[in-house]
């Protein structure tokens, strides 16, 4: 993504032509009005002196009284003690000056009338008197008067540049116009980087080949949409996609994150909007894209607001109303995208706003092998690297997931001083991504025992399940914040559970505090995120998924975690929905305790494998096990 080019405008373009160059406000901008200050000062100095006090020479009172002396003197003029006056014949310039003069001033000293300048006189003293107050020159006198005020505007101006907002600033010429093309990119995004995705690729395609020529559909009097709203999970490619489709009808795209309009001053957000909708307008056929619209576009009055709630609604007005604003014609398509489409307020998805919706789902096993072809485009492989067996072991990885599984390996293979990236890589980096990162972690003995005793029962539960997702990895490596891992993944993508499934899912969650309480009696804090995992799956089983009797085939827990929970069904719905999760996982400790107990050595069997050897693959932990996958 490009950078944004100055802090007030929240939005960032490219393929936008260059901009026109900017209103000189004042020849030269600042630096040329200080020159043309100075210039000014110094010709009328310059006159003021040729002027006013040219004429006349400055000379010495020892000079005057020795003119006064020799009968020089025509006539004087007096203000204090300064004297001004005639010669009457011209005299060579004292002080060696060039030329004659007539004209002259001269001070008074103030002990002219002491016997101090006749004792002075009759040593031959040369004596000049300078005036108490320095008379200023009548240009100091405006400059200095003025100076106040200059610094008032000067501070007013920078204010007014920070604040920059369209409102307040407006009359200061505040904004860099339009934006460079950005040109740092050689090739832009198309449709040739998106993969996996193809039905939505293809929906899009009708707007890129609108965008390409928009007369065909003006004569046939054909509107386009004038908003695409974009959703899915994070990393699914939502903001590639609409890079692509600007990219693949090359024309210029604004992007802007909604979030990017709020952030900073307050009462700025509308006419950022506006600004831009202008531009896009100026260069069109042109996309806008706002990411992230989910922050703005909630669903009114439904809570999670923290302040800023006025902010985001006229935010986010003003974006429908520009829309409104749209003839169909013009061909600017605004292109938003979400993680959380069911939570925008409807007033978005009205019909001529973001009427045509796209889910972005991520992608399937060929899908997930594309996008890895993509993303090793540029990675040498090893002759014989089979791209098709990490995409199969990679179910539910986003594009993004794949993008960073591929650019782990590369740094693997950096690391290991290879000329290319090989299979060995890529499995590792899946590793490093699934498992997180391995942490340098002495522990005693017994709490590695422990720790393979937690393990094994995770794993063993997972294994005994009927139709569980078979166990891929065990390991007591401390890794991120966990002591172990236990990683277990579908063979084929799933796109829904069944409930024997999912209590299959919440056993083996509880599985190792259960084996912790089959071996040793007591249960450690090692179970937290367990814990947490298994309540969200059993909460949403009562209250989302109704599989529960009690609270009936409802929803009663809302989608949205940040929607204000007590609203969404009466108290005793709630109570019921802990009620039947306590019980749904109380039901899967039982089955838990009695499954290890039943199946004991093979959880001693498990551990033993697993303290010897810290890390067991598929085939190793169900062979220790001593059980065959189904
Ligand atoms: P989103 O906006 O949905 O969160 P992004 O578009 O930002 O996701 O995706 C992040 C990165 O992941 C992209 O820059 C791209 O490298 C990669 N990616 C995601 N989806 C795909 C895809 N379908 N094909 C190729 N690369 C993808
Ligand atoms: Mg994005
Ligand atoms: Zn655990």
């Amino acid at each position: 993504m490009p950078p944004r080019q100055t802090p007030d405008q929240p939005w960032r373009s490219e393929g936008a032509p260059p901009p026109a160059p900017p209103k000189k406000k004042m020849p030269g901008g600042w630096t040329g009005l200080i020159l043309t200050a100075l210039v000014v000062f110094l010709l009328s100095d310059l006159l003021l002196s040729f002027f006013g006090g040219g004429g006349s020479t400055t000379i010495s009172y020892t000079e005057f009284s020795k003119q006064l002396n020799s009968d020089n003197i025509a006539k004087i003029y007096s203000k204090g003690d300064s004297i001004e006056g005639n010669l009457r014949n011209k005299q060579p310039k004292p002080d060696g000056g060039k030329g004659d003069y007539t004209e002259f001033t001269t001070q008074r000293p103030a002990f002219a009338t002491d016997p101090l300048w006749a004792t002075l006189q009759s040593h031959n003293v040369e004596v000049t008197a300078r005036p108490v107050v320095q008379q200023r020159s009548f240009l100091a006198n405006l400059l200095i008067s003025l100076a106040p005020m200059l610094l008032l505007i000067a501070v007013w101006v920078f204010l007014a540049r920070r604040m920059a907002g369209g409102l307040g600033g407006g009359a200061l010429g505040r904004k860099a116009p339009p934006k460079p093309v950005d040109t740092s990119q050689g090739r832009r995004t198309t449709f040739r980087d998106v993969a996996g995705i193809d039905e939505v690729e293809a929906e899009l395609s009708e707007v890129v080949d609108f965008l390409k020529n928009p007369q065909a559909y003006r004569r046939l009097g054909a509107k386009m949409p004038r908003g695409v709203l974009l959703s899915g999970p994070p990393g699914t490619g939502k903001t590639l996609l609409a890079r692509a489709v600007a990219g693949e009808a090359d024309v210029p795209f604004f992007s802007a994150s909604a979030s990017e309009f709020i952030e900073m001053i307050v009462g700025v957000g509308a006419s950022r909007v506006r600004d831009l909708f202008a531009e896009a307008r100026k260069v069109a056929p042109a996309i806008i894209f706002i990411d992230e619209i989910d922050t703005i576009g909630r669903q009114r009055g439904g809570g999670g607001g923290m302040g800023g709630h006025d902010e985001r609604e006229q935010t986010l007005n003003q974006i429908l109303t520009e829309m409104d604003g749209f003839t169909g014609s013009e061909g600017v398509i605004v292109i938003a995208a979400t993680n959380r489409a069911e939570i925008l307020d409807p007033a978005l998805l009205r019909p001529g706003r973001f009427d045509r919706r796209i889910t972005v789902s991520p992608p399937d096993r060929a899908g997930r092998e594309q996008i890895l072809r993509i993303h090793t485009r540029e990675v040498p492989l090893v002759e014989g690297t089979d791209l098709d067996v990490v995409a199969r072991t990679t179910p539910g990885m986003t594009g993004a997931d794949l993008a960073n599984l591929v650019n782990e390996a590369a740094l693997l293979a950096v690391k290991r001083q290879q000329d290319a990236v090989d299979q060995a890589n890529l499995s590792e980096a899946l590793e490093k991504v699934q498992l997180g990162a391995v942490r340098p972690l002495v522990m005693p003995q017994q709490e590695r025992e422990r720790t393979a005793y937690h393990e094994s029962g995770h794993a063993l539960l997972g294994m005994l399940q009927p139709g569980a997702d078979p166990v891929r990895k065990v390991t007591i490596v401390p890794r991120g914040r966990a002591l172990g891992v236990t990683l277990s993944t579908p063979d084929t993508d799933r796109y829904s559970y069944t409930e024997p499934y999912l209590r299959g899912r919440i056993i083996g969650a509880l599985g190792g505090m259960a084996a912790e309480q089959v071996v040793y009696g007591v249960v450690t804090t090692g179970a937290e995120s367990d814990l947490e995992q298994l309540t969200t799956i059993a909460r949403s089983m009562a209250g989302r998924w109704g599989m529960s009797s009690l609270v009936g085939r409802v929803t009663a827990i809302p989608n949205d975690s940040q929607a204000p929970y007590g609203l969404s069904a009466a108290p005793t719905t709630l109570d019921a929905v802990d009620e039947e999760a306590r019980r749904i996982v109380a039901e899967c400790w039982e089955e838990a305790i009695v499954l290890l107990n039943r199946h004991r050595h093979r959880l001693d069997a498990l551990a033993t494998a697993l303290l010897e050897a810290e890390t067991l693959d598929e085939e190793a932990a169900y062979a220790a096990a001593g059980l065959s996958r189904e």
